[in-house]
C-alpha cells in the first residue's frame, strides 16, 4: 500500500515510516512531484489538515493523511489555534509569537491551554480523523531550548518541565503529534 504524508519534514516522515509494517510505504509531496504550497485557509485545525488530505487526493489521485497542529488557549477562547503559526505575523517567528502570548496573559489567572493535534487520512474513498491532545499550563516565562514553536512555555500536566526543558522521548510520548500518529498507526497496521 503506496500512502502519501501530506508533508516534506523528512523526520516526521521517516518516523511515521519506522513505525509502520513494511507493506505500507510512505511517499513525500515531493516523491509525487508536487512542489507548490498546498492552501492553508480554513479557520479550524480540522478543516485544515483535511483541506491538506483533500488536495493531494483529488489532485494527484493518492490515498494520502495530513496533520494540522493549534495551541489552544481557554482564557483566550481557543485562540491562537488554527493561526498559531501565524500568531504574531506573518513572519511565523516563535520568539514573537510566544511574547505576544505571554502579553496577552499577563493579567490572567487562568492559564490553562491544550494542544491539538488532527491527522486526516484519505483511505479507498473514506476519510478518517484521528485526534491529538496534551493539556497544561503557560509558563510566565520562556524555559528550555529543546523543540520549537510554544514548546517554551507550556507545561504539560503532571510535569514541572516545560515542553523545552523534556527530552524529546518524554515529548513525543505524552505529547499531541504523538498520540495523533499512534492513533493512525493503530489504525493503518490493523486495516492493512
Ligand atoms: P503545524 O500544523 O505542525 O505546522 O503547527 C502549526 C504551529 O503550531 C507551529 O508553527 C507552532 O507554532 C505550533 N506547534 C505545533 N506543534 C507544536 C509543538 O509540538 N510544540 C510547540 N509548538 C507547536
Amino acid at each position: 500500500m503506496k500512502l502519501v504524508f501530506a508533508s516534506n519534514n523528512k523526520n516526521k516522515i521517516a518516523e511515521i515510516q519506522s513505525m509502520l509494517p513494511e507493506s505500507i510505504k510512505i511517499l513525500s509531496l515531493e516523491d509525487i512531484n508536487c512542489f507548490e504550497e498546498i492552501p492553508e485557509t480554513a479557520d479550524t485545525i480540522e478543516g485544515n489538515a483535511i483541506l491538506k488530505a483533500d488536495y493531494v487526493t483529488q489532485k494527484y489521485g493518492y490515498d494520502c493523511f495530513a496533520d494540522d497542529t493549534g495551541l489552544e488557549v481557554n482564557a483566550l477562547n481557543g485562540e491562537p489555534g488554527v493561526y498559531s503559526a501565524r500568531y504574531a505575523g506573518e513572519q511565523k517567528n516563535a520568539d514573537d509569537n510566544m511574547n505576544k502570548l505571554l502579553g496577552e496573559l499577563r493579567d490572567k489567572e487562568n492559564r490553562s491551554a491544550q494542544f491539538k493535534t488532527v491527522i486526516t487520512l484519505n483511505l479507498e474513498g473514506k476519510q478518517y480523523l484521528f485526534t491529538g491532545i496534551a493539556k497544561g499550563n503557560i509558563t510566565d516565562e520562556k524555559m528550555g531550548t529543546n523543540g520549537f514553536g510554544y514548546d517554551p512555555i507550556f507545561k504539560p500536566e503532571n510535569f514541572d518541565e516545560t515542553f523545552a526543558q523534556l527530552p524529546l522521548e518524554v515529548k513525543n510520548k505524552i505529547g499531541h503529534r504523538g498520540k495523533a500518529v499512534q492513533q493512525l498507526i493503530d489504525f493503518l497496521s490493523a486495516a492493512k
